[in-house]
């Protein structure tokens, strides 16, 4: 029963004038009375059992709640001030009138999409909050659109036009949840820049992304491959998201285990692909965070300093050259950043390759594993540099597929493909692509 019911549900306390929005089965904003004319807003978040069974007597027994319809909610919520309304929970300030969502047809995404290549969206909508993303969410589910979220476009490859809806992220926002004079944690909205997130970040002194810095895209979609560069990935500094679910509408939040994070892995991507919105995530960054200089790069783009005197906004800037000598920019050059993975091999599935090509590029992990350089597989099979029609594989970095413009996705499919099928025939491994590809089922 619980599965199937559709999220939020409102609720008002017997014998009080209470209310609550029940966004999930761990989830709950609260209004409590204040005096005569105000709210007091509380969110309520059912980590232990105790408050779950609690939120669970809110949702299904009519004798502690009555249930109310959403419309009556809206009333009675905007029948008061919200004192101090919490800033993540803007969306129930009941003072600011919620504007209808506007979908448009026929939308071009290539100006959406990094890697540039044209693709018509049926339909397409900017959701600003929880609210809008349930709204969207319903609209699809009774016209039967099948759902892309898009962030900054910055990893997906479109193969055709999208025949559903694309829903934009653009809930926005920062908001400290508490800070210890070191230790800080900050919620995040989903539709924020990644980058500009990194560089407010830095300025505020909070230290732990630096290394994360010019990366394109959102920070909702940062967790979704667990985005990594220069030794540091993003689980490392990763406390929480919330997202909404695709079918019910439920919040739920996930916390570190949850996300399952791997190497450009999460479990967005795998068990739970395509079922979640994620609308905000939780850092946690320290002040006297330690600095990350393990890539040689960033030693040699500092070494005109001395040790004592690299701070976090060095190693940012630091890190923010290195990425524009080695990467296109995708203002100039469609392209999605790195198209494979590095290929990660058991010892023996290692050996074989070793065997047969005894200077492969390689980096033994912790768990006695061996990751690849699939740039360096890519560039010994001759690829590096090459062209074919509008596309091709950049000159400086063979990982990078790119569009010199006008190519399809189609097109830059089968490069990749022929890419993977020569790389096999030649080291016997399989690259698999970082990029999401996406089609129309
Ligand atoms: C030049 C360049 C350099 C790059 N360098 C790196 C790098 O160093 N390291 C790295 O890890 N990546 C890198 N990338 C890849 C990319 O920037 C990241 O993967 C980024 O996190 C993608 O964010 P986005 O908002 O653009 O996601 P999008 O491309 O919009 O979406 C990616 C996937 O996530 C889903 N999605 C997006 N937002 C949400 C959401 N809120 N809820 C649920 N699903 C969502 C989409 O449906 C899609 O499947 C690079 C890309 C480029 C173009």
């Amino acid at each position: 029963m619980q599965m199937m019911m559709e999220y939020p549900q409102y609720r008002m306390l017997e014998g009080s004038e209470t209310l609550y929005a029940i966004e999930g089965p761990r989830h709950a904003i609260e209004f409590q009375p204040l005096g005569s004319n105000q709210w007091m807003m509380h969110a309520h978040f059912a980590s232990d059992y105790p408050r779950f069974v609690w939120m669970q007597e809110l949702l299904l027994k009519a004798a502690q709640a009555r249930a109310v319809s959403k419309e009556e909610f809206v009333d009675l919520v905007n029948a008061r001030e919200v004192h101090e309304p919490l800033a993540c929970l803007g969306r129930f300030n009941a003072s600011e009138a919620h504007e209808a969502l506007r979908f448009e047809t026929n939308v071009e995404l290539q100006a959406l999409t990094t890697f540039g290549v044209s693709s018509i969206s049926r339909h397409h909508v900017l959701v600003g909050s929880d609210e809008d993303i349930r709204e969207a969410l319903k609209a699809a589910k009774q016209n039967d659109w099948e759902v892309l979220i898009v962030g900054g476009g910055s990893n997906v490859l479109m193969h055709s036009d999208w025949e559903g809806l694309t829903l934009q992220q653009g809930i926005k926002g920062i908001q400290v949840l508490s800070d210890d004079g070191n230790r800080v944690e900050v919620l995040v909205g989903a539709g924020e820049s990644w980058h500009d997130w990194v560089l407010h970040a830095v300025e505020q002194g909070w230290n732990g992304i630096e290394n994360l810095a010019l990366i394109p895209g959102s920070v909702g979609a940062s967790p979704m491959q667990n985005i990594g560069a220069y030794g540091v990935e993003v689980k490392d500094c990763f406390l929480w998201l919330e997202a909404v679910h695709q079918q019910t509408g439920e919040l739920r939040r996930f916390d570190h285990n949850a996300c399952e994070f791997g190497y450009r892995e999460s479990i967005f991507k795998q068990r739970e692909k395509d079922e979640w919105v994620i609308v905000r995530v939780a850092f946690v960054l320290e002040r006297n965070a330690p600095l990350r200089m393990e890539y040689g790069a960033i030693q040699s783009e500092l070494k005109h300093l001395q040790h004592h005197e690299i701070a976090h906004k060095n190693v940012m800037e630091a890190v923010m050259r290195i990425r524009r000598s080695k990467l296109p920019d995708p203002a100039l050059m469609g392209n999605a950043g790195s198209f494979f993975k590095n290929p990660i091999l058991d010892e023996r599935a290692f050996e074989a390759v070793l065997s047969n090509h005894p200077e492969v590029v390689h980096y033994t992990l912790e768990d006695g594993t061996f990751k690849l350089a699939a740039g360096w597989l890519i560039e010994q099979a001759g690829w590096k540099g090459q062209r074919r029609g509008n596309c091709g594989v950049h000159e400086r970095q063979a990982l990078v597929l790119v569009n010199y413009g006008g190519a399809s996705g189609q097109e830059i499919w089968q490069l990749a493909l022929d890419i993977i099928e020569d790389v096999k025939v030649k080291f016997g491994v399989e690259l698999q692509p970082e990029v999401n590809q996406i089609r129309t089922s």
